[in-house]
């Protein structure tokens, strides 16, 4: 395995282990303070030339680098299974997807339109002028795909862009880095700093050079991340927690949404923000239901992550194994999945719990972790107060027979991301964010190059 190298080391190292094994794969060398601020001066020189690049030549070079993404896109997808524990299929899908946000987003350099405005006296027109230098903070659950939800749209919009990988998980954010070079991306253009968050990423908070900070994180960091940024009415978009209810209806094809309800809570060992980790089910089919959830759940394949048939790795750490298997202990589980004999790894099974109510613990808290909590409901509006009973807000599914139900019951979840019978992943061009305590500002979609630009009026007077 070819581990990708850095300019950067003041700052220490961290050693990188594979989650599925524990065994060390690469000592990673970190930024410090200084190494921070060299790269977002370099940044930020960088900034005029890139902003000036003719809007079809920056579609061209970020079209390059998805073509050289693809070329490399096995490398990529095998370096995320030894340094997250993603399953290769996961993995693979994951370098796909920064290819396809690149493409995507190549799009717009050319049709990042403005608008005319009707006005008496003259004309009025509008302009999205990029911001400067854009920092992005990424955690360590999706490592590829949410920087590249971060750096495509940022670049496209003439922005350039420095990006701060997850210290657990930095291999494949420094390997896109060199590929950017390899496709022609200027120098200082998009820069992957490997450091520590309370070194880098509180850098881009302070830097008054970075003008806007794209966080995706823990909702306790983003709200530091936020109270910082105010300091300098900094640009901030925020994708934090959730803990998502998957709301299953009498009328549902029950075999379906129990057969899919393991993949909405244990992809990624439900190491996901979108997780679906509460079940509501109609109390009438509340029995029936759990009956068919067990065998989904047991036949869920938990295996070596780099197997094709794998269908849940490990986590991706010792404490988070250990603060997921906290949650547990005085929990009722009434399904348990199945185990990896590995003497080493962070391994969990997946389970399901049934908590006493909703204070519960396992059905409040985002545990980040493969365990699903299942209560019933006695009727729609029930199931919709029980839903909106969080903090959060980011996804959630539907399942019923209903069309005017599920229609209902989308628009009364206070939710971002909803999806009715099915547990849609993140498309990227369809906007994806969160309501409450689940974040602020959208990514993805049509209008993210918005986002990362500051839209300015000029009127121009025909009185002469
Ligand atoms: P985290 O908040 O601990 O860390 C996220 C990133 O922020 C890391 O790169 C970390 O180094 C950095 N960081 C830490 N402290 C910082 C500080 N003081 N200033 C600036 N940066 C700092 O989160 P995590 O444990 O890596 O990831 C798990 C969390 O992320 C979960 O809560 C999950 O729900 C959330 N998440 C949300 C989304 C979403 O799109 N809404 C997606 C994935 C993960």
């Amino acid at each position: 395995m070819r581990i990708p190298t850095t300019a950067f080391g003041a700052g220490g190292t961290v050693t990188v282990l594979n989650p599925a094994t524990a065994d060390p794969i690469a000592d990673v060398p970190l930024a410090d303070l200084a190494e921070t601020d060299a790269a977002i001066e370099a940044a930020h020189r960088a900034f005029p030339a890139w902003r000036a690049v003719a809007p079809a030549d920056r579609a061209r070079l970020l079209r390059n680098f998805a073509a050289v993404v693809e070329e490399h896109l096995e490398e990529l997808a095998l370096l995320e299974v030894a340094n997250a524990g993603h399953t290769i299929g996961n993995a693979r899908w994951e370098a796909g997807n920064v290819r396809d946000v690149l493409n995507y987003y190549a799009a717009a350099p050319e049709r990042h339109f403005g608008k005319q405005i009707p006005v008496p006296g003259g004309i009025d027109v509008t302009f999205h002028e990029a911001l400067g230098v854009v920092g992005v903070i990424v955690p360590w659950n999706f490592p590829m795909p949410i920087a590249g939800w971060g750096f495509a749209p940022a670049l496209a919009a003439g922005n350039t862009v420095v990006l701060k990988p997850a210290e657990l998980t930095p291999l494949t954010a420094m390997r896109l880095a060199e590929l950017a070079l390899e496709a022609g991306l200027p120098e200082g253009v998009f820069t992957v700093i490997p450091g520590k968050g309370s070194v880098v990423g509180e850098r881009f908070v302070t830097h008054p050079l970075v003008r806007k900070v794209c966080f995706t994180g823990s909702t306790a960091v983003g709200k530091g991340i936020m109270r910082g940024c105010a300091d300098q009415v900094k640009r901030l978009t925020l994708e934090l927690g959730g803990k998502s209810a998957n709301i299953v209806f009498a009328d549902a094809d029950l075999e379906k949404a129990a057969a899919s309800a393991p993949g909405g809570a244990f992809d990624n060992a439900g190491q996901d923000c979108c997780a679906r980790s509460r079940i509501l089910v109609e109390h009438t089919v509340y029995e029936r239901f759990l009956e068919l959830l067990q065998p989904a759940v047991e036949r869920f394949k938990v295996t070596d992550p780099s197997r094709p048939d794998a269908e849940m790795g490990p986590l991706i750490s010792a404490r988070q194994r250990d603060s997921v298997a906290a949650y547990l202990k005085n929990a009722d589980v009434a399904i348990t999945g199945q185990t990896v004999d590995a003497s080493s790894g962070f391994w969990l099974p997946p389970r399901v719990v049934l908590p006493r109510g909703t204070d519960d613990d396992v059905w409040r808290h985002e545990l980040f972790g493969p365990v699903v909590a299942v209560l019933p409901f006695t009727d729609e509006a029930d199931a919709i107060a029980k839903a909106n009973d969080t903090e959060y807000g980011l996804s959630g599914s539907i399942f019923t027979r209903d069309l005017g139900r599920a229609l209902r019951v989308a628009r009364s979840v206070e939710s971002g991301n909803l999806s009715v019978n099915s547990h849609s992943s993140v498309r990227y061009w369809t906007p994806f964010g969160g309501f409450k305590q689940s974040g602020l500002g959208r990514e993805l979609g049509p209008d993210a190059p918005d986002s990362f630009s500051e839209v300015k009026n000029v009127f121009i007077s025909t009185d002469i």
